[in-house]
């Protein structure tokens, strides 16, 4: 398992910056989102240190996404929202900001979420 000291999500992962966990076991970990596009956005990340998605491996890659379902199904019946999206952003000009690989799911509650 690859852990970049350097790395915030790393440090999210081994608990030594505090998230608000959402789901975890042995190879992922998804936490809300520290800025909340809407309520309930959530970060679902492969407990392995891996830049983007042009350099993670098959392996890391099929359990991260394989989660993917179970954690939406959480935030739905947490949360209730009416629809949800889902976002990977990869480099600096696709609004990648934090260099371990991330999905985004962001419950969707209507017009009124801002989120357009
Ligand atoms: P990106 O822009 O790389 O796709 O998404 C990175 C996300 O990580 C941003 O939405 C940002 O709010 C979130 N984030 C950055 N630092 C922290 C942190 O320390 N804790 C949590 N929970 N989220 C963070
Ligand atoms: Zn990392």
């Amino acid at each position: 398992m690859s852990h970049d000291k350097d790395c915030i999500f790393c440090k999210i992962i081994s608990r030594d910056i505090p998230s608000a966990k959402v789901y975890e076991d042995e190879e992922v970990y998804a936490f809300l989102d520290i800025s909340q596009v809407t309520k309930g956005h959530t970060l679902v990340i492969p407990k392995t240190h891996t830049q983007d998605i042009y350099s993670t491996d098959e392996q890391t890659a099929e359990q991260l996404f394989a989660r993917v379902p179970k954690v939406a199904k959480a935030i739905k019946t947490a949360f209730q929202p009416i629809g949800m999206n889902l976002l990977n952003n990869n480099e600096e000009p696709a609004g990648q900001s934090v260099f371990h690989l991330h999905i985004h799911l962001i419950p969707r509650y209507g017009k009124e979420d801002g989120f357009n």
